[in-house]
């Protein structure tokens, strides 16, 4: 299954990822948890990366493609992917055609969950993440049961450093004006299915997998 999920900065991506690539045997390629994994490893892309990450902008064009061509061209990626956060600007989806077409694997689903706006706020002020398993938690919605700790893994919760409020308003202009035009592309193409994500998250998974099955 070939896989894009889309949506604003706390519409729920990561933990319907989670949950997809639990049910799909393909692999969760995350641009966010790519370049956020390259900072903490201080590697040249994750400097170069942190300076817009930090402003709450997007990560230029050529860095993005770069590494997400180099990605797809993995073996594991002959199984399918679950796409999450890219593509983000039009310049992208046009260089992830030519990538798909080369490994023969066409986007079948673009998922596009959408939240309002002061739900998203919440959800992005207070979410905590397992930099290990990438497990996603908010304080007020769902704690973890130690505080501070992961549930699965154990290791400790950071607060993203993008997530917070002033940064939240850079990234959603951001989404409204360079990734909007890219749900349009898809939306056009006919592969869009919208998803309330304003729901809690049983209710979001059910209208998640359902959208799923009637792909394959
Ligand atoms: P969220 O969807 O919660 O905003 P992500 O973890 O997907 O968060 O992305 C965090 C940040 O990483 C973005 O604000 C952006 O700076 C960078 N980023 C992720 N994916 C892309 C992309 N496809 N193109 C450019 N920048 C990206
Ligand atoms: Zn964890």
């Amino acid at each position: 299954m070939n896989i894009l999920i889309m949506g604003a900065a706390g519409s729920g991506k990561g933990t319907m990822s989670k949950k997809i690539v639990e049910l799909y045997d393909v692999p969760h390629i995350s641009t966010g948890n790519m370049f956020r994994d390259a900072m903490r490893a201080e590697t040249p892309l994750g400097l170069q990366a942190k300076k817009y990450i930090d402003k709450g902008l997007l990560v230029p064009d050529d860095i993005t493609i770069a590494m997400i061509q180099e990605r797809l061209n993995q073996p594991d990626c002959q199984k399918g992917y679950l796409l999450d956060g890219y593509p983000r600007t039009l310049v992208q989806a046009v260089a992830f055609e030519d990538i798909a077409k080369k490994i023969g694997k066409p986007v079948q689903i673009v998922l596009n969950l959408s939240v309002e706006l002061d739900a998203l706020i919440h959800r992005v002020i207070d979410r905590r993440m397992c930099e290990n398993c990438k497990a996603i938690f908010n304080l007020e919605y769902l704690p973890p049961k130690v505080e501070n700790t992961c549930d699965y893994c154990g290791s400790t919760l950071v607060h993203r450093s993008d997530d917070t409020l002033d940064q939240l308003v850079v990234r959603l202009k951001e989404h409204v004006f360079l990734t909007k035009p890219v749900l349009d592309y898809y939306g056009y193409k006919g592969l869009v299915k919208y998803v309330d994500a304003t729901k809690n998250i049983d209710l979001v998974w059910l209208d998640v997998k359902a959208a799923l099955e009637k792909v394959q």
